[in-house]
């Protein structure tokens, strides 16, 4: 199959959908890669490095112009007329999210497929996953940074120093962004408290961590008798399809000591702090109620090649399958026909219909 892999360019995205160790494997199995000039430049791979793995460099018109396109972000207005009838294309979309992008696929005839709908039998979501593993361990490097003194923070090394006690760290949610933040901050010496609503993944997390990080079943009681001692929040909650729970109050925000930091990774979802505004990695704080507020909704673009390189380690089984079989592969493999959205000009996608009724 022609398969094509566009330069991303929404802002500050310096991801790339395919490495050149995913050009190689695909080129291996006799398909054609065209990649555009400076693809994965952002993510410090080379035009020569994708060279040397078979790909063909080319033209953003060029790489548009294949049977299948892989990327990362959802394609933007200026991209929407590069979509063609009979192709495939394998990204994120968050189609829920945009009703003029999800029009704009329907009208160009394309199928689409999404990385964040691929689901597992067992519910598991395994494209989102990579970056959810990511956000969670850089929440907690992030929160480190925003505590120093230089950022504005209170001036707390969280991993303290024999005869200094170490730093608190409360982490808000205990799935995979809850405990990859606790894995980083038990990694630093801070002390950790996770906080959860299922007592089934309290018992998950025992078994994980031991003694060694504090689990808590999450009410408002628990959360006021934490936040005192808190140095670092991290908001890490999901509610399925739903927005999460607004668990920082202002009020609660006010329990915390000045100079403390929030790292709320649940921004993408709207987040759990109240009237939380979205931050950026330029500028990735603001200080409300002498308290460090931290809402970057995309915190893997922080580190685009390590992202690209587990994105790819999740995508490239797939992309694989669709280059062998075609549309074929969406009925073949189920997890991955779980990731359809668009149908040739059709909304198929359960979750995205029931949101654009009308579409
Ligand atoms: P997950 O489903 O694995 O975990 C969420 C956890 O929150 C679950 O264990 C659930 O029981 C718990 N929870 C629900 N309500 C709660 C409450 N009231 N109190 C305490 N815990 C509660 O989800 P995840 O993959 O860890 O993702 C967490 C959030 O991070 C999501 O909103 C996701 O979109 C977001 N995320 C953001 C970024 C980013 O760059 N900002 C990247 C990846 C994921």
């Amino acid at each position: 199959m022609d398969i094509g892999v566009p330069k991303e360019i929404k802002d500050q995205e310096y991801r790339v959908g395919l490495s050149p160790s995913s050009v190689r494997a695909l080129c291996e199995r006799g398909h054609r890669v065209s990649v555009q000039t400076n693809a994965g430049a952002g993510a410090g791979f080379e035009d020569a490095d994708y060279e040397r793995a078979g790909a063909a460099i080319a033209s953003a018109a060029d790489v548009w112009d294949r049977e299948l396109v892989v990327k990362v972000k959802e394609p933007l207005p200026e991209e929407y007329d590069r979509l063609q009838p009979q192709q495939l294309l394998f990204t994120f979309l968050h189609l829920a999210a945009d009703r003029g992008l999800t029009a704009a696929l329907m009208a160009s005839g394309v199928t689409a497929v999404a990385y964040e709908t691929v689901e597992l039998p067992s519910g598991k979501l395994p494209l989102l996953m990579p970056m959810s593993v990511i956000a969670g361990r850089l929440a907690v490097q992030f929160g480190a940074h925003f505590l120093e003194r230089a950022q504005g923070g209170r001036g707390v090394l969280l991993g303290g120093v024999p005869g200094v006690a170490p730093g608190q760290v409360v982490v808000l949610g205990g799935g995979t962004v809850g405990t990859e933040a606790a894995r980083i901050a038990l990694g630093l010496g801070a002390r950790v408290q996770i906080l959860d609503v299922n007592i089934e993944r309290l018992s998950e997390l025992e078994t994980l961590f031991g003694s060694r990080a504090e689990l808590l079943y999450s009410t408002s009681a628990q959360l006021e008798a934490v936040l005192p001692a808190a140095d670092l929040v991290v908001g890490a909650v999901l509610a399925p399809g739903k927005r999460p729970p607004t668990l920082l109050t202002r009020d609660r925000v006010r329990l915390m000591p000045p100079g403390t930091a929030i790292v709320d990774v649940a921004v993408d979802q709207g987040g759990c702090v109240e009237n939380l505004r979205l931050t950026s990695h330029s500028h990735p704080t603001y200080r409300e109620d002498d308290v460090l507020h931290c809402g970057v909704p995309n915190l893997p673009g922080a580190v685009p090649r390590t992202a690209t390189q587990a994105l790819n380690n999740s995508t490239l089984p797939y992309v694989l399958r669709l280059a062998q079989h075609g549309y074929e592969a969406l009925k073949l493999d189920l997890a991955l026909g779980k990731g359809l959205n668009v149908r040739e000009g059709r909304l198929v996608h359960p979750a995205v219909k029931e949101t654009f009724p009308d579409l």
